[in-house]
């Protein structure tokens, strides 16, 4: 990923891909003093892009560091990589992280650093892939307790329990991960959150110690503008027999419709398909003012 043609906007201005580089004493490497967003631009347009770039300013905070750009300034800059990568679809990542001055736990005064890199990554809408439905494993991590880490954070230390669970369940072919949280309850996959089906309603863990993601919360405004029930709720790992539909949801994975978690099996129903449509239909730029209402 690091040889590539293009530029990467690195602290306000833009630089060749391949000379986007950090030193290896960087205090974010050593201990994950990290923070960054993921992002999709659809048809030139980044979607919720002001949503992600507060998150991204406050997950800096609750690391304990100022990102020093303004959300305005961020927004302008995640539109300008855009625009000068010359992209329509496409992934957007900003990252900011402590830099390299001080080494050791304490690095109160490091310099904080932002960069930003878009890649192609075009819709890949197939409904008949998409449509099978993944499948899914159950993690044997578990998301913290949100006294043990900033939990709505999107910080790179959090996704240390992430890689572990999704590169263990893709050593036994399965597509992603599942994982609880500390209490044992149902929380969120290793880049998504989840939803289930039961009765015409979806059901989905409260998010009280992982991210709210703002794909889920798009999602939520979709179910109840058609009329369906949102019950967010604990859901203990046993009640995964009694749901009959599941999708996982985020910037990346959109909305994507899950067949097996372990042993248990969904079908891929009506309120999955119409969510995967309004979803896909929404994050256009000329639907985005739908999604918002
Ligand atoms: N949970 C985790 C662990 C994630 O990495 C993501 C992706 N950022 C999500 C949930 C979904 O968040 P969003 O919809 O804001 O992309």
């Amino acid at each position: 990923f690091d040889n590539r043609p293009g530029e990467i906007w690195f602290d306000g201005a833009f630089v060749p891909w391949n000379d986007a580089k950090v030193h290896v004493l960087t205090h974010a490497l050593h201990y994950a003093s990290a923070v960054f967003e993921g992002e999709r631009a659809y048809g030139g347009r980044i979607f919720k892009m002001r949503e992600h770039n507060q998150r991204l300013i406050d997950s800096g905070k609750l690391l304990g560091f100022d990102v020093p750009y303004t959300v305005e300034e961020i927004d302008r800059a995640c539109e300008a990589t855009l625009a000068r990568q010359g992209f329509q679809d496409a992934y957007v990542r900003p990252i900011a992280w402590r830099g390299s001055e001080m080494m050791g736990v304490a690095a109160q005064n490091n310099t904080i650093h932002l960069a930003i890199a878009v890649w192609q990554w075009p819709s890949y809408f197939d409904p008949a892939e998409r449509l099978k439905g993944i499948r899914i494993d159950m993690a044997e991590w578990r998301r913290p307790d949100p006294r043990t880490a900033p939990s709505k954070a999107k910080a790179t230390g959090l996704y240390m329990i992430c890689t572990l669970s999704k590169h263990a369940a893709e050593r036994k072919g399965y597509a992603d991960a599942l994982m609880l949280d500390w209490r044992g309850q149902v929380a969120e996959c290793t880049g998504a959150n989840v939803f289930f089906v039961k009765d015409g309603a979806l059901h989905t863990p409260t998010p009280d110690c992982f991210l709210d993601g703002i794909t889920r919360r798009t999602v939520i405004g979709l179910a109840k503008a058609r009329g369906i029930e949102v019950i967010e709720r604990a859901i203990m790992p046993e009640e995964l027999a009694s749901f009959e539909q599941c999708f996982i949801c985020g910037t990346a994975a959109e909305v994507t419709p899950v067949s097996e978690i372990a042993d248990y099996r969904f079908s891929v129903g009506d309120i999955t398909k119409t969510l995967m449509t309004d979803y896909a239909d929404a994050v256009r730029p000329q639907q985005e003012a739908v999604a918002a209402a």
